[in-house]
């Protein structure tokens, strides 16, 4: 074994034992012989199809998402190649159970749940020695890293180390939509504490019960993490997922020109909506550069959107004014302009001198935009009204609804469709089903940050690049809006089918690499056959023969 996980050959009963070598049934009469493993399983031999089926069944006929997420895991504790191979064969059906939105279940359960590891979970009171708990971590060779404090996990807030799930989960999709092998990857929670006082008085929860590390005892253990990381595992890309909003930001920008990082909520987002409204535009024949986009929300989602649509405007020829002139904010207390003194500082830079409008209809009547995208975990504010404005003031209005779960989306499909008389090209967060309207069929596009960042992973792994730049982001957008066809686009899809996610990491990766060498962010010489190169790093979950 060169994984970097096995320092001795396995035999016998733990070969059966260990997820990453075992095969169960599928082990074949001569492997059974060889690794002593005769008797050991039931004598009917499997293919790895026939697995997936019996997996597929299973996973189908258990009550619930939460019971079919726990049966998956359970899958991945005992045979990781049958978890990825089925997880690869069945997307669109198995990513809404092992990500969101199953997996906010799981972490609202994930103490009442808990019964073995995956991961590392680092805490405060491992400060100074945060390496050598780095070093504990089995496997060798990591070269991603997913990261939370766990303060703010999907749209549920703060779940201390609850949020575990959500490293577990992004990962797995790395693998799966990308090909990172799974020995590369490695989940890891620093537990912080926790405000939620609800799970302080749970005495099953599995985290710390205290409050959260705040100022400048918070700030130098994320230092020694990401400096300890980096030196444990080098050629490590960190991503940083699911942390506070007062956080993500600063933490993005004092770590970003330091280390091989990135904040998906910030810029994977805005990867994979920039690379929707690209197809988007191209469906309608509309410019990014003639775009009046407002924002409902000014977050994470939001913000990261906004900057890197504004540097793809800049890149076909505005200025930062213009560009930055063309979208409009928001949030909770009503447009983020120049005149409120309430503003956070990483809103600043949008605040526009304007009049300031309290809500959202008087926004749209003043600013009278193309595009309206609601990152603000707000159901239901992209009103009737609203939507009907937008398709009086556009032929085809551009209208994102990306709050997540479903229940939490600005507006459904089906709404988007019904009050702009079938002329909005929608997407959401969250899957929708697709809509029948007045004889036609319309299918939501899902704006899933799952096109985005397995690739990005494997265009910087592959490439071994040093850093993760916002211009990376930009070409993934680009080359994501490339895999759009034209039979999507007949059946009025703006994201490609999750079907071909592995293909399209590939390309995405493709065109990271690319930024990689260009940039010179990067030791290594450009492989001759870069695009051979980057498929050959794929892990392809398929049993090998021993
Ligand atoms: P966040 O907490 O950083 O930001 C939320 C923003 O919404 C804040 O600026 C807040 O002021 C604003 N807001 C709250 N109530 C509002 C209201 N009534 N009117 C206007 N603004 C209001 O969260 P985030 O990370 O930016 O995520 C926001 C939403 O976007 C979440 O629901 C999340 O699930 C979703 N999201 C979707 C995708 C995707 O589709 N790929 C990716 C990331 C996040």
């Amino acid at each position: 074994m060169n994984d970097g996980c096995h320092d001795h050959l396995l035999r016998g009963v733990e070969i059966l034992h260990d997820p990453s070598l075992n095969k169960g049934t599928a082990f074949t009469a001569a492997e059974r012989d060889a690794l002593g493993l005769h008797g050991l399983l039931p004598p009917r031999i499997s293919t790895q199809e026939q697995q997936i089926q019996h997996v597929m069944y299973n996973v189908r006929r258990k009550p619930n998402n939460l019971e079919k997420y726990l049966y998956l895991i359970g899958l991945q504790d005992r045979n990781e190649r049958l978890y990825y191979k089925t997880l690869v064969e069945n997307l669109e059906e198995l990513s809404p159970i092992v990500y969101t939105p199953t997996v906010g279940l799981a972490c609202q359960e994930y103490s009442h749940l808990y019964r073995r590891p995956r991961g590392l979970f680092i805490t405060r009171y491992d400060r100074g020695h945060i390496r050598e708990v780095l070093q504990n971590w089995p496997c060798k060779n990591v070269r991603v890293i997913v990261v939370t404090d766990g303060e703010r996990i999907l749209g549920l807030g703060d779940l201390g180390t609850n949020g575990m799930g959500i490293p577990v989960g992004k990962l797995s999709l790395y693998t799966a939509c990308a090909g990172i092998d799974p020995a590369a990857c490695l989940p890891v929670m620093i537990d912080v504490g926790t405000n939620n006082s609800e799970l302080w008085s749970d005495p099953q929860y599995v985290g710390l019960p205290e409050p959260r590390l705040d100022g400048d005892d918070y700030d130098s253990l994320l230092d020694e993490f990401m400096e300890a990381a980096s030196a444990v595992f080098p050629n490590v890309m960190i991503q940083l997922e699911d942390f506070g909003n007062k956080n993500a930001f600063r933490l993005l920008a004092r770590y970003r020109d330091r280390y091989c990082m990135f904040d998906d909520d910030i810029q994977g987002t805005a990867g994979v909506t920039l690379g929707g409204l690209y197809s988007a535009l191209r469906m309608i024949q509309g410019k990014i550069t003639g775009q009046r986009i407002v924002f409902l929300g000014a977050g994470e989602a939001a913000l990261g959107i906004g900057s890197l649509v504004a540097k793809a405007m800049m890149a076909q020829g505005l200025t930062e004014e213009e560009a930055i002139g063309r979208c409009w904010f928001v949030d909770s207390r009503g447009l983020v302009v120049a005149c409120r003194t309430d503003l956070e500082e990483h809103k600043r830079r949008f605040a526009h001198d304007l009049p300031f409008h309290r809500n959202l209809p008087e926004v749209v009547e003043a600013i009278r935009p193309t595009a309206i995208i609601g990152a603000s975990g707000q159901p239901a504010t992209f009103t009737p009204e609203i939507l009907a404005a937008m398709a009086r003031l556009n032929d085809r209005p551009i209208v994102f609804a990306l709050s997540n779960p479903t229940s939490q989306a600005e507006c459904t499909a089906e709404d988007a469709y019904r009050h702009t008389n079938g002329r909005a090209v929608f997407a959401s967060g969250s899957p929708f089903p697709k809509v029948e309207l007045d004889g036609r069929t319309f299918i939501p596009g899902q704006a899933n940050n799952v096109y985005i960042f397995p690739g990005v992973g494997l265009g910087v792994m592959a490439a071994q690049a040093a850093r993760v730049t916002d211009e990376m982001f930009s070409a993934a957008a680009k080359s994501l809006d490339e895999q759009v066809s034209k039979e999507d686009f007949e059946k009025g899809r703006i994201f490609p089918s999750l079907g071909r996610i592995r293909d399209v990491s590939a390309a995405i990766a493709l065109a990271v690499a690319k930024v990689a060498f260009a940039r010179k962010l990067t030791k290594m010489k450009e492989p001759v056959n870069l695009p051979g190169y980057i498929k050959a790093q794929m892990y392809d979950p398929a049993y090998p023969l021993w």
